[in-house]
């Protein structure tokens, strides 16, 4: 790539800055905004791949300050989920972010972000009800929560996700629009290993097999849509040729595989307008979520 590559160090206006606490993130963000500059803000639990750096690339081409955030939020993670063994590296995603272009670095610590005695909680209804928000309760609540909070301390005229999280984009556009929050949202494509593994900071807990075994899933997706471009309309069919090659994966386990109608999440036996095939795979213990949008 030359030097107009997606490696190409990106501008930053202002010298680069760690900031943790809270507080000091919203006087330093109020600064900025009277000084009349825009604001995007790209949230990420850290340990960045490909897929966070073409967030924060694309908002560093529509802002003019770039707020990353690494927070690994523990009220997203269930009980028996893997907070504690999350992957992190702050050193290393500090590496690869600041070449994209960003100007500050948003790393609060759990205990700055939760006061004890927290009780408030942003709640998305039916959005957050089936798929991960059914396998994962109480989820999507901590996802909006700790979002609406960072949007707070962050003051974002802009905010971009993955469509990796296709129904934590869905269910975070529902919240801005419900509670009148005045962010746009940008949703960007997932990208993927060259062969077609979604990256996802949790593959690094894959073994070689689990590794191999996890390509199933953007397999499965494949099957998917080739049966849609073959003429396939029907639900059922459909996720029967996402599931087949995932259940050939011996150390796959499938937690769901549904079609859903892409903007309200709702099943959908035959597909006349864009649908989300959506699959949430356990590979040995590690889960694993891809997704494919059907579009008629
Ligand atoms: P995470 O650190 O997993 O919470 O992800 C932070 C943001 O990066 C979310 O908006 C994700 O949807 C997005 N993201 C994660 N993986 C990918 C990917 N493979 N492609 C695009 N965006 C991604």
């Amino acid at each position: 790539m030359g030097a107009t590559g997606p490696d190409a160090a990106l501008p930053s206006r202002l010298p680069f800055e760690i900031i943790r606490d809270p507080r000091a993130m919203r006087a330093r963000v109020e600064d900025l905004r009277r000084d009349g500059l825009r604001i995007a803000v790209v949230p990420t639990m850290g340990y960045l791949h490909e897929g966070h750096l073409s967030l924060l690339r694309a908002a560093r081409a529509r802002a003019d300050v770039v707020i990353l955030t690494i927070f690994v939020n523990p009220t997203q993670f269930g009980p028996r989920e893997d907070l504690s063994r999350y992957p992190r590296d702050e050193d290393g995603d500090l590496a690869k972010a600041r070449p994209c272009g960003v100007d500050l670095a948003f790393c609060p610590d759990a205990a700055a972000m939760y006061a004890p005695g927290a009780q408030t909680f942003v709640e998305v209804r039916e959005l957050a009800r089936p798929l991960c928000g059914e396998k994962r309760p109480g989820h999507f609540a901590g996802v909006a929560t700790v979002v609406t909070k960072l949007f707070n301390l962050t003051q974002p005229h802009v905010a971009f996700f993955g469509e990796k999280d296709f129904q934590q984009l869905a269910v975070i556009r529902r919240m801005v629009r419900d509670l009148d929050q005045g962010v746009e949202i940008v949703g960007m494509p997932i990208v993927r290993e060259a062969d077609g593994l979604a990256m996802s900071s949790r593959n690094a807990y894959l073994s070689p097999d689990e590794r191999r075994d996890a390509l199933s899933l953007s397999a499965g997706l494949a099957a998917a849509e080739a049966a849609f471009r073959g003429g396939e309309r029907d639900g059922a069919a459909l996720v029967a040729a996402a599931r087949a090659p995932i259940a050939a994966a011996a150390s796959a386990r499938i937690d769901y595989v549904e079609l859903r109608d892409a903007d309200e999440l709702t099943p959908v036996e035959t597909v006349t307008r864009p649908a989300v095939m959506a699959l949430a795979v356990f590979v040995g213990t590690t889960r694993l979520i891809d997704n494919r949008v059907l579009r008629p």
